[in-house]
């Protein structure tokens, strides 16, 4: 078979790239144990809406679970992590016999043996005959049913949690309405204005509530808590229905639907146009040599990495973009994205994502203070509103690296400014909107545990995200915003006791919190305990060296994280949370990869001049910990989280600290691995040599020079090129040496 490459690449003979892409990756997830927390995603790269089968309750966040025996809808879905749940979700759900609307009695027995899990195409066969396919389009969607014959045919339309509003119109064949529900994220005011119109003619229709279980047939209209449809189709029938959904206007998503799916379009032509732009996407980052099942591995990631954020603008009849605010609640021209959160993503998805898509960064950027201006406080954990939730103030950190790497599209004065604004000031929301107690921390130098929650953790986080704010500062020769942060960018020190040799809480009257564990979850840290967060200073690790005392007794501790004991205390949380469980299964110590505060140790050994170290280890975490199964993640994946940290590691770079320009070098996966770059340029990493034993580095070189650094920059990489390094068994402890080939600190080597 032949398949499109891509940007600047033609046709190669293998299967097609989204033919490796698993959607059931990290399905077999619960809330005490996660494999990933994913649901098998129906969606082009970065939509707006995207679908999912459903076997869990109305409302439930874990909409799909592996193991589950039924499925009881087909929804439009938005969810960025079932700790947050969806919104303005509906479902349709096809049924023969008699009609059963309730949630439980409908819900139809599957295997997955009858199922197909794929980003451009998921079809289903329930154990009754009945088989549904769905194909996604940015903002809309086509489902086909297919009934078996006999008995009469049915599709139930569902209002969800919330409000909702139904008109069917059997002339036109079709449904319009719209939908509010969601939780403490969604706006009040937002609405998803939905289109779904039908192929085949309706013998029968009506109304029901799903709250009440109330049916009236022949009804056209309804609104209330879930009121939903359902039409009969004559026995046998196969019905294709287009879905079309606006946040802005009933009239929008009428353009919509008139933008993305043609009047006699099929539901094979939408598959095959999703298709395309996942080979066209995954075909981008082509890798070569190592099993099927790696490549199987390394494109579902690729997959998920490319989810996040969604879309949130739609397109006028005149091309132009604008969308309805969930912050202001407001309509504005422009770009705007949401559903993600950013303490989960500032580490690996957005500087894979400034790698692979730069054009959609500079959108975003800008789109950043479009929304910090509607809220009054920059963006951090938003679905689609902002929260507060989780910590750090890292919108920052998005916004420094992508200036650091030439994007340029918007205001770095008014970025500094609401920064500025943002840590000297509380929010109504949690740790990552403001900064409680901001006046303690800069008469202190650290926030006071007990005082506040998880305060060490804020603290680390804190002076990271500061420093981002001086980098731009200084990039942008702004000598008033450099002298402002630049005094703030040392703060972690004030929590590291080097009684101990740790990170530790410290009370507001400046003695450490007493009882110190470096075992102990949760209290000064955040989902994690000591010996996790004590590296967080991803801006000076030559810093956290010195405090270390030496680069040996650096390098003794973080063995130790990987080879030590895997004890722990639950302490705050005072039950095991679903972090520690996967660190104990994943056997390495105390790297709890499975969450964000370790994600990038792994790479710290080179800034201690044992690069060799580092690239033992990231092969170990990504043979161990990741494959391309329903258990394919070992935590939550996070948005693209935990799957940009795959694609990067396995292209063998990663970035330690967003907002410098650097991606630290590990250890490539593939014996050849070529990114074509959105310019159209290629980079092309070569691992001669490669195998599961030989994952030391002996020599490089770029672009024919000889390579010593253990980092490259990010226009080395937008350059084009080749990076070549020789692999072998045996570490090369000569490499990566010298002070110049260290990655970026702020102190010096
Ligand atoms: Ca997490």
């Amino acid at each position: 078979m032949a398949v499109w490459l891509g940007v600047g690449l033609q046709c190669v003979g293998g299967p097609e790239l989204v033919s490796y892409v698993n959607t059931l990756q990290g399905t077999e997830s619960k809330g005490d144990y996660s494999h990933g927390n994913t649901y098998p995603t129906i969606a082009v790269p970065y939509p707006m809406h995207s679908y999912s089968a459903q076997t869990g309750k109305n409302g439930h966040g874990w909409k799909y679970q592996y193991p589950s025996k039924t499925i009881r809808g087909f929804q439009q879905v938005h969810q960025c992590s079932p700790w947050v749940n969806d919104y303005n979700v509906f479902s349709l759900f096809p049924e023969v016999g008699e009609l059963a609307v309730d949630e439980e009695t409908r819900a139809s027995a599957f295997s997955h043996d009858n199922e197909t899990a794929k980003p451009h195409y998921y079809s289903v066969k329930f154990d009754n005959g009945i088989q549904t396919e769905i194909s996604p389009t940015e903002r809309c969607g086509h489902m086909r049913f297919t009934f078996p014959g006999g008995d009469p045919a049915w599709l139930v339309l569902d209002g969800y949690t919330g409000d909702s509003h139904i008109q069917i119109h059997p002339d036109h064949r079709r449904i319009t309405g719209w939908v509010h529900n969601g939780g403490w994220l969604t706006p009040g005011s937002l609405k998803s204005h939905f289109i779904l119109e039908f192929d085949q003619p309706f013998t029968a229709y009506g109304t029901w509530e799903n709250r009440t279980g109330t049916v009236q047939a022949g009804n056209k209209e309804a609104e209330g808590k879930g009121a939903g449809a359902f039409l009969q189709f004559e026995p046998g029938s196969t019905v294709q229905v287009k879905v079309c959904a606006s946040y802005i206007s009933p009239e929008q998503a009428e353009v919509t639907f008139q933008r993305e799916i043609a009047a006699d379009q099929t539901l094979d032509e939408t598959k095959a146009k999703a298709a395309r732009l996942w080979n066209e996407l995954l075909g981008r980052v082509r890798v070569e040599g190592k099993s099927e099942a790696d490549k199987a591995t390394f494109y579902s990631c690729l997959f998920r990495a490319n989810l996040f954020s969604h879309k949130f603008y739609e397109i006028r009849s005149d091309g132009s973009p604008y969308y309805f605010s969930p912050f202001d609640e407001k309509i504005h021209n422009g770009y705007m994205y949401t559903d993600n959160g950013f303490w989960d993503t500032f580490r690996s998805q957005f500087p894979l994502t400034n790698i692979l898509h730069p054009t959609m960064q500079g959108r975003y950027m800008q789109a950043l203070l479009d929304a910090q201006e509607q809220c009054g406080w920059y963006p951090s954990w938003c679905c689609p509103g902002n929260s507060g939730i989780m910590i750090g103030n890292h919108a920052i950190s998005l916004l420094t690296d992508a200036w650091a790497k030439g994007i340029r599209t918007f205001d770095p004065e008014q970025a500094l400014a609401a920064y500025k604004h943002e840590i000297t000031n509380k929010s109504p929301w949690g740790g990552s909107c403001g900064r409680e107690a901001h006046k303690e921390y800069f008469e202190l130098g650290y926030i006071p545990f007990e005082r506040v929650g998880e305060a060490t953790a804020k603290t680390l986080e804190y002076a990271y995200d500061d420093w981002c704010a001086y980098h731009l500062a200084c990039m942008t020769a702004n000598k008033e915003y450099e002298e402002f942060f630049g005094k703030l960018i040392y703060h972690y020190k004030n929590v590291w006791d080097p009684a101990v040799g740790f990170m530790r809480g410290r009370m507001p009257d400046g003695c450490w919190r007493p009882d110190f564990d470096p075992y102990e979850w949760g209290g000064p840290f955040t989902e994690g305990n000591s010996w996790q967060y004590t590296w967080s200073v991803f801006h000076d690790i030559r810093g956290l060296i010195h405090l270390v005392g030496s680069e040996e007794a650096f390098v003794a501790k973080l063995d130790e994280l990987f080879a030590g004991s895997n004890e722990y205390r639950v302490g705050s949380y005072g039950t095991v949370i679903h972090e520690i469980s996967e660190m104990l299964d994943a056997g390495m110590g105390q790297y709890a990869h499975g969450n964000q505060p370790v994600q990038h140790v792994a790479y710290l050994y080179n800034y201690a001049r044992r690069p060799w170290k580092t690239q033992y280890q990231v092969r170990e975490i990504m043979s161990r910990l990741y494959n391309a199964s329903e258990k394919g993640y070992p935590g939550d994946e996070d948005q693209g989280g935990l799957s940009s940290w795959y694609v990067l590691s396995a292209l063998g770079i990663y970035s330690v600290c967003p907002g410098s320009d650097q991606y630290v070098i590990g250890s490539p996966m593939f014996e050849k691995a070529s990114i074509t770059l959105e310019s159209g340029k290629v980079f092309t990493i070569e691992a001669v040599g490669n195998s599961p034993e030989n994952v030391y580095i002996q020599t490089a070189t770029l672009n024919g020079h000889p390579l010593t650094r253990s980092w490259i920059s990010y226009d080395e990489i937008m350059q084009g090129g080749v990076l070549k390094f020789t692999m072998g068994s045996i570490p090369n402890k000569a490499r990566g040496t010298g002070d110049a080939d260290l990655p970026f600190s702020v102190s010096e080597p």
